[in-house]
């Protein structure tokens, strides 16, 4: 009946997929530990309820496009902030990054830290999110007819000038590929037999 509008129009059924579970005893316990902890105002959570509530928070905790999103949102409230109250503050933006100088920084250091930015180990953050924010989660790999792997799975950051040949940790030299894609650029790069079977024995196992 829910399905009834209240012009009596009949809204399509929601396509629904059936999973089954099989848990041992003790991680049935976990389960029943998180129905009560979720039971609030009267309502007991039904194992569905329970298992997306689990998989929301999984993914704002673990899901790199989400974090990008946030770090976006506290960026773009951050300049609101500085916008309307402090014009003295700069903002380095070079090579697309959104690297924010504290005023406070002497010139040695903000240069210090740009170069750590660019070329030290890590890619900093704020680089990581604008490539998962730009590229929406997706390998960026394009087929020879022109359309674009689809891949969502086993993402990883690619430098299209390789970082060990001193390409930099910048948005515009970095993006997604799926983890196949990357080696195949890397076997592309290196030639190396290693690669090549590495290539040959990258399969995706998935249902669809
Ligand atoms: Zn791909």
């Amino acid at each position: 009946m829910s399905r009834v509008t209240s012009d009596g129009e009949l809204l399509p059924a929601k396509e629904i997929c059936e999973l089954k579970l099989t848990l041992t005893t003790s991680q049935f316990a976990l389960l029943e530990r998180a129905r009560e902890v979720l039971a609030a105002a009267g309502s007991v959570p039904t194992d569905a309820e329970i298992f997306m509530k689990a998989v929301g928070d999984l993914l704002t905790k673990r899901d790199p496009l989400r974090k990008a999103e946030r770090a976006a949102a506290r960026q773009r409230n951050l300049d609101d902030d500085l916008g309307g109250r402090n014009n003295n503050v700069e903002k380095t933006v070079e090579n697309n990054n959104a690297v924010v100088a504290s005023p406070h920084d002497g010139p040695t250091i903000a240069a210090a830290r740009q170069r750590e930015n660019t070329a030290g180990r890590y890619i900093p953050a704020a680089v990581r999110h604008q490539v998962w924010l730009r590229d929406q989660g997706q390998c960026r790999h394009m087929h020879p007819d022109g359309s674009r792997c689809q891949e969502k799975m086993m993402i990883e950051l690619d430098h299209i000038d390789l970082h060990c040949r001193g390409g930099e940790h910048s948005a515009s030299n970095l993006q997604l590929k799926c983890r196949l894609h990357n080696h195949f650029a890397a076997a592309a790069a290196f030639g190396n037999e290693w690669y090549r079977h590495k290539l040959e024995s990258v399969t995706y196992v998935r249902d669809s």
